[in-house]
C-alpha cells in the first residue's frame, strides 16, 4: 500500500520536484544525528568503571609525553568531539551540546574547527534579524573564557582556520568582486601574550590572492569535510613554496608574487586537486559522458610536468593527501546498501598503491565505514568505527598480514538499540536478463530482538517475514534494453529500509521504527518512515485500529481539528502546509487522512500522525506531524 502511493506521488511530482530542487529533506541522516533517548541504564556501571581505569592509566601516560602537539576529533553530526595528543592519547573530551548550553548561549550554533596551544577555535553561528552571521570564537579551556575573535563578514564564507606560525589565519572567500567570480583572502588573527584578546590584520598574501583569487583551489577534495586537514593558503605557499589551481582546461602554479606557469590539460575534463605538497599535486581527473562517468587519479610532477597514472578504474575515491601519502578507497561490495570499502594508500616516491585495510559496515548503524572521520595523526590512520554497540575512534594498525583497530576510549555515541538485539538485513538486485543492468535494488534490514524482550521468536518471526516481502515486491519502469542502457540510473528503481529505534511504550509495547528512501529517477527520491508496532504481552503486531473505536471518518475530523489547532499555536505548522487559511488546512486534512493512510508514531502520552512529504504540503517541508493525546483520542492517558 504504502509503496504504490509513494510511486504515485513521484511520477506526478518528478517534474515540478526537478524544477524544485531538493529542499531540506534529511533522509540519510536520520537516525544518527537524531538524539536516541538517553535512558538511565544500572547495568552499565560495570562496563564503565572499567573504562575509567583504562581511561586513568592512558592518563598518567599523556603527562608522560611532551610532544605538545594535540589534535582535534570531530566529526560532523556528532556532539562528542576529542582532543588527543600525536600517540591518539585523550588528552580531553568535550560536548557541543553541553558547551551551547552552558557557555555560547548567544550562537544558535557551534562547529569546532582548529586547537592549539590550549584554545579552541570554533564557528559560531547567530541571527541578526534574517541575516546569518558567524564569529570565529576562541575559547580557552582551562580558564573556560570566550572571544569573538573574528567577527566574519557577512558576505563572506570560512573555507580554513589554521594555526600556523603562532598565530591563526582565517582563509575565506566571497562573491564581492565582479559577477560571480570567486575572491579569496585570509586574515591574521594575533592572541596577545596575557589575555584572551585578539588582532585582526589583513594577511601580507592577500595582494597576491587578490591577484589569482578567481582561479586559486582553496577547498581541497578530501579534506571538504575535516577542517583538520584545511591549511590556510600562507602555510601552503610557505611550506610547498607555490601555491596551485585549476582553471579552463590549465593546471596552474603560482610563485609568492602571483606569477604564473600552466600546464594545459585535456578541456573536456573536470579537474579537482586532492592535494599537493613542495614535489607532487594530485589530481583527479573526471569525464562525464551519457550513461558514465570515467575517473581517474595522478599524481603531478610540477618540476617535470610528467603525470604519473595512479588508479583508472573509476572506482577510486580519494580521501586525503597528507605527509607525502594519498590516501583513497574503492567500495566493492556487490550487495546493494552495504559498503566493503578498501582503503589504499598511494606512495609518489615509488608510484605504487598498497591496500592498509578493509571494512564493511555494520547493519542498523548509517556511516561511511573506514572513511568516516578518516584522519592521519603522526601516521596513523584513524576513523570513526562501529564497536561495541558504539561510534568509536579507533587507530588502524596494519602490516603485510593485515589489519587490527585499536580503540583510543574515544566514544561518539552508543547506539541504543543495539541493547534489544541487532540489525539484519535482505539485499537484492534485479537485472535485466538480456543486457544485465539493474533494474531494481533493496535493501531491507530488520531487528532481531534478543531474549530480554518477551515473545521475541513471535515478533522477530514477523519482522523477518515483512523484510522478505519488502524485497520480493520489487518493482522497474518496464523499460527496453535501448532505454535502460542509456539511462541506467534514471530508470534503476531503488529503495533502502533502515531500522532506526527501538522505543518501549510503557511496558507492554514496543515500536520498530523505520525509515526508508525510494529512488527512481529524478531530482530526489521519496523519503518514507513507519513504525510497526508490537504488544509485548503477545507478540501480537498492533496499529492503531486496535486501540481507536471510531470510523475513519471520526479520526478524519478530529485530526481536521487537531490541525486547527496547531495552525494557531504552531509557526512552524503554519510555514510547512500548501495553504495555511484554516479552511484549506481542515479540507486538505479531512481529505488526505484515514487510519490506513497516516503513518502513526506511538510515544508514551499520545501519538504523532506523520504525513508524508507533498500531502500537506511541498516536498521541502518534509513529514508533516501532528500530535493527539491519548486523552482525546481514546479517553485515557496511556496506551
Ligand atoms: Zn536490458
Amino acid at each position: 500500500m504504502k509503496r504504490k502511493i509513494i510511486a504515485l506521488f513521484l511520477t506526478a511530482s518528478l517534474a515540478a520536484a526537478a524544477l524544485a530542487g531538493c529542499g531540506k529533506v534529511d533522509t540519510t541522516g536520520k537516525e544518527d544525528t537524531q538524539a536516541e533517548e538517553t535512558e538511565a541504564v544500572a547495568e552499565n556501571e560495570a562496563e564503565t568503571e572499567s573504562s575509567e581505569e583504562i581511561e586513568t592509566v592512558i592518563e598518567e601516560e599523556t603527562t608522560q609525553v611532551q610532544s605538545g602537539e594535540e589534535h582535534l576529533l570531530f566529526v560532523n553530526g556528532y556532539d562528542k568531539f576529542f582532543i588527543v595528543d600525536s600517540k591518539g592519547n585523550k588528552v580531553n573530551e568535550l560536548d557541543i551540546s553541553e558547551l551551547q548550553d552552558s557557555e555560547f548561549t548567544e550562537y544558535t550554533g557551534v562547529t569546532p574547527m582548529e586547537y592549539a596551544e590550549g584554545v579552541l577555535y570554533l564557528a559560531g553561528t547567530y541571527y541578526e534579524g534574517d541575516v546569518f552571521c558567524k564569529d570565529i570564537v576562541a575559547y580557552d579551556l582551562e580558564s573556560k573564557e570566550h572571544v569573538a575573535a573574528y567577527k566574519v563578514d557577512k558576505e563572506e564564507y570560512v573555507n580554513a582556520v589554521d594555526f600556523y606560525n603562532g598565530k591563526v589565519y582565517v582563509a575565506t572567500y566571497d562573491y564581492k568582486g565582479s559577477g560571480d567570480t570567486i575572491r579569496t583572502s585570509e586574515k591574521v588573527l594575533e592572541k596577545d601574550a596575557e589575555a584572551l584578546k585578539y588582532t585582526v590584520s589583513d594577511s601580507p598574501l592577500n595582494p597576491v590572492l587578490a591577484k589569482i583569487s578567481a582561479d586559486v583551489q582553496s577547498d581541497k577534495d578530501g579534506a571538504a569535510d575535516n577542517y583538520d586537514f584545511r591549511k590556510c593558503f600562507t602555510r601552503e605557499l610557505e611550506e610547498n613554496g607555490y601555491l596551485v589551481a585549476y582553471k579552463t582546461g590549465i593546471l596552474r602554479i603560482y610563485d609568492e608574487n602571483g606569477n604564473e606557469t600552466g600546464y594545459p590539460m585535456n578541456e573536456d575534463d573536470y579537474v579537482s586537486i586532492v592535494g599537493y605538497d613542495s614535489d607532487n599535486i594530485l589530481i583527479n581527473v573526471t569525464r562525464y559522458d551519457i550513461g558514465k562517468t570515467e575517473r581517474t587519479l595522478y599524481c603531478f610532477d610540477p618540476k617535470s610536468g610528467e603525470k604519473k597514472l595512479i588508479d583508472d578504474s573509476s572506482k577510486a575515491n580519494t580521501i586525503l593527501y597528507t605527509d607525502g601519502f594519498l590516501y583513497y578507497y574503492e567500495d566493492l561490495s556487490e550487495e546493494f546498501g552495504i559498503n566493503n570499502n578498501h582503503v589504499y594508500r598511494y606512495d609518489p616516491a615509488s608510484n605504487t598503491s598498497a591496500l592498509i585495510y578493509e571494512t564493511r559496515n555494520v547493519p542498523g548503524a548509517v556511516y561511511n565505514p573506514g572513511i568516516t572521520g578518516f584522519t592521519v595523526i603522526n601516521g596513523e590512520v584513524y576513523f570513526v568505527d562501529v564497536m561495541d554497540r558504539s561510534f568509536k575512534w579507533v587507530r588502524v594498525n596494519y602490516d603485510e598480514s593485515g589489519a587490527s583497530y585499536t580503540d583510543i576510549y574515544c566514544t561518539l555515541k552508543e547506539i541504543d538499540k543495539l541493547k534489544y538485539g541487532d540489525v539484519e538485513y535482505v539485499s537484492k538486485t534485479v537485472k535485466c536478463p538480456d543486457c544485465d543492468t539493474p533494474l531494481n535494488k533493496e535493501y531491507v534490514e530488520y531487528f532481531v530482538f534478543n531474549d530480554s524482550v518477551a515473545h521475541s521468536a513471535e515478533i522477530n518471526a514477523e519482522l523477518k517475514a515483512q523484510a522478505d516481502l519488502a524485497v520480493e515486491n520489487y518493482e522497474d519502469y518496464g523499460t527496453t534494453c535501448e532505454e535502460h542502457l542509456e539511462y541506467p540510473e534514471q530508470f534503476c528503481v531503488t529503495e533502502e529500509t533502515r531500522v532506526d529505534n527501538i522505543r518501549f511504550i510503557g511496558e507492554n509495547y514496543v515500536s520498530v521504527d523505520r525509515s526508508g528512501y525510494w529512488y527512481g529517477g529524478g531530482a530526489h527520491g521519496m523519503p518514507w518512515a513507519e513504525y510497526i508496532l508490537f504488544d509485548l504481552t503477545t507478540g501480537e503486531q498492533k496499529s492503531l485500529r486496535d486501540f481507536y473505536s471510531g470510523s475513519d471518518e471520526d479520526f478524519a475530523n478530529l485530526m481536521a481539528e487537531v490541525a486547527v489547532r496547531e495552525l494557531e499555536t504552531n509557526k512552524e505548522f503554519s510555514n510547512q502546509v500548501y495553504n495555511n487559511e484554516k479552511e484549506a488546512v481542515e479540507a486538505s486534512v479531512k481529505e488526505s487522512t484515514t487510519l490506513d493512510t497516516v503513518t502513526i508514531r506511538f510515544e508514551d502520552k499520545g501519538v504523532y500522525v506523520e504525513y508524508m512529504p507533498y500531502v500537506l504540503g511541498p516536498f521541502a517541508s518534509g513529514f508533516v506531524d501532528l500530535f493527539v493525546s491519548y486523552e482525546e483520542l481514546l479517553g485515557r492517558d496511556s496506551l
